[in-house]
């Protein structure tokens, strides 16, 4: 039987379910980025996340610290990809943090997060003068209203301004039009969902597709998959609807091509791409990327060792890294030995994979250039 409805109601009246559904066969277990980080002792493994899971729910554990931080994990869904009974893993994970916000139990670390999105309209919990930083890297300030507006999200815009810039002046030469960024653009609410507080995400980004609306967005193009997710796929799934077109920028640059809009581009070099957990595995776009590389006239993509629906995670998603960063960033450099060897620049399409990948780089001393693929896009010549 497969289970597709693990949500906080269905895990506090099904106890039985819990058991009876997950075989305990171990199928998932060897995809597991945090297990593999963690001695391979199961508690950290999918299994063990259950198993801690249900005696949470069902007072056989007492909750701590330390059980709450073992819940977290990178939320990567490779261990959905690879179970025998199809159970949808990830809802699970996000009902029991849903669990532990509703209990007063969420890991103190996250608390942080939270504050940062009531706060300062950002999970960094920076001034929003930072988050519109990325602004000064343009040659002058964009409109704030228009059809066509760019979403550079919290990550890009306060991790990565050369990229949000890059991604603004991609759009708007391609476009051919005005492009409008939010004058004080808010936080897609999608941590918030991360953290299991559902209502706290709904308010959120309706508040966010509101200022869109409110600005005369018809379509928003984003290079965040996480803020892609957010204000199209979660915000349709849990009834909130919008007039509001968004996409991701690698399935907007997608629909240009195959327009025959996309001019050709040439650059001479090998790159290796990462998917993201949340563009590929989650929102299943694995061909759009790779067509984008294909289109550029001496371009060598040579595929890491595991990828497509088989991507090892980069250790970046699910605030995995807020509870657990020495862990995150063991499974960064755990991607790294993915690289084919001789290839030296690793191509990604999300500001948060950029950046942990980054870091990783940095910390094993390698000589890789991490880029988005949009840095990409705009290192090529026009032909
Ligand atoms: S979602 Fe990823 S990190 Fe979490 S238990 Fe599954 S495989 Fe492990
Ligand atoms: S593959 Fe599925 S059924 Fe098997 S142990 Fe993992 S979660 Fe349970």
């Amino acid at each position: 039987m497969v289970c597709t409805a693990y949500t906080l109601e269905n895990l506090k009246k099904d106890s039985s379910k819990f058991i009876e559904y997950c075989k305990q066969c171990g199928f998932c277990t060897p995809a597991c980025p945090v297990l593999k980080v963690s001695d391979y002792v199961e508690t950290y493994g999918p299994r063990g996340r259950l198993l801690q899971i249900r005696g949470l729910v069902f007072n056989e554990l007492r909750p701590g610290k330390g059980l709450s931080s073992r819940i977290y994990c990178t939320l990567c869904g490779f261990c959905e990809v690879k179970c025998i009974a199809s159970l949808k893993l990830t809802d699970l994970y996000i009902a029991s943090r849903e669990y532990l916000t509703s209990s007063g139990l969420t890991p103190e670390e996250i608390k942080s997060v939270i504050d940062g999105i009531v706060g300062n309209n950002n999970p960094y919990n920076v001034d929003p003068s930072i988050k519109a930083m990325w602004l000064d890297y343009l040659p002058e300030k964009p409109p704030t209203k228009g059809r066509v507006v760019y979403w550079a999200g919290c990550t890009s815009s306060i991790r990565s301004p050369e990229t949000s810039a890059n991604a603004y002046q991609l759009i708007k030469e391609l476009s051919g039009s005005d492009v409008a960024v939010l004058d004080s653009e808010p936080c897609c609410g999608w941590p918030l969902y991360l953290v299991g507080d559902v209502d706290g995400y709904k308010v959120q980004v309706s508040r966010a597709l509101k200022a869109l609306e409110g600005c005369g967005a018809g379509v928003v193009i984003t290079t965040c998959p996480a803020c892609t997710r957010s204000l199209r796929d979660k915000a349709r799934e849990l009834g909130i609807t919008s007039n509001v077109k968004v996409y991701h920028i690698v399935e907007w640059l997608y629909e240009l091509m195959k327009e025959g809009k996309l001019p050709k581009l040439q650059l001479e070099e090998t790159i290796t791409y990462h998917d993201p957990c949340e563009l590929g595995r989650h929102m299943k776009i694995f061909k759009e990327p790779r067509e984008i590389i294909k289109n550029i006239q001496g371009l060598k993509l040579v595929e890491m060792r595991g990828n497509q629906l088989e991507s090892n995670c980069c250790g970046g998603g699910g605030l995995y890294q807020v509870v657990h960063m020495d862990r995150a960033l063991k499974i960064a450099s755990l991607r790294l030995k993915d690289i084919p060897q001789g290839v030296k620049v690793l191509v990604s399409a999300c500001p948060s994979c950029k950046m942990t990948l980054e870091t990783a780089v940095r910390n094993e001393g390698l000589d890789v250039e991490v880029l988005d693929i949009v840095d990409l896009l705009m290192r090529a010549k026009k032909v």
